[in-house]
């Protein structure tokens, strides 16, 4: 996440490929066509020029042994992409599982009240009672909050994931149309 603030993600000009700039980078070659960019700056506004002339611009949409190593490399991508979204997701899980510092002290001041409660004296007793239920119904209302949170923490991991792999996948049909056509 800390990294995307110091680069950024550009289209590659000739497959559309994201390509992430860094900042001190001149030159980038697209890990998906192989093609080589000039990275050009003027004042804030970051753009990519292909090197070279229009030729390889056309060689890329016929080359099928490229198509051939990117639908390779890009199905690599997809599964490693799918691995690290399920490890983040049963991490979450496991995350939201441990009840935080809410539900410790919940559970201490239920302790509390039910010492309260064991007091032979009839105003400890009502004290350690509504102590245990106040520390309960807290409880019980946190545990809804960080159940909330989980929810909403998959929610977003899920629809990055998906927004990956759809675009994983198109460029994936685009090499395979191309490799489809001889
Ligand atoms: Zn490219």
């Amino acid at each position: 996440m800390i990294d995307s603030i110091a680069s950024l993600s550009l289209k590659c000009q000739n497959c559309g490929a994201p390509l992430n700039i860094a900042q001190q980078m001149e030159r980038i070659t697209c890990g998906y066509c192989g093609s080589e960019q000039i990275i050009q700056r003027s004042g804030a506004e970051v753009s990519l020029k292909i090197v070279g002339d229009a030729i390889a611009k056309v060689q890329f949409g016929v080359d099928k042994s490229a198509s051939e190593l990117a639908i390779k490399r890009l199905q690599a991508k997809l599964q490693s992409d799918t691995a690290e979204w399920q490890r983040c997701r049963n991490q979450a899980t496991v995350a939201a599982g441990i009840r935080g510092f809410p539900h410790a002290a919940a559970c201490c001041s239920g302790v509390v009240g039910l010492v309260l409660y064991q007091i032979n004296s009839r105003i400890f007793s009502i004290l350690g009672l509504i102590t245990m239920i106040v520390s309960a119904a807290a409880f019980v209302y946190f545990d809804i909050v960080s159940g909330a949170e989980k929810a909403k923490k998959l929610e977003i991991m899920d629809e990055n994931f998906k927004f990956k792999a759809e675009d994983i996948q198109d460029q994936l049909n685009h090499h395979e149309r191309i490799v489809a056509k001889r």
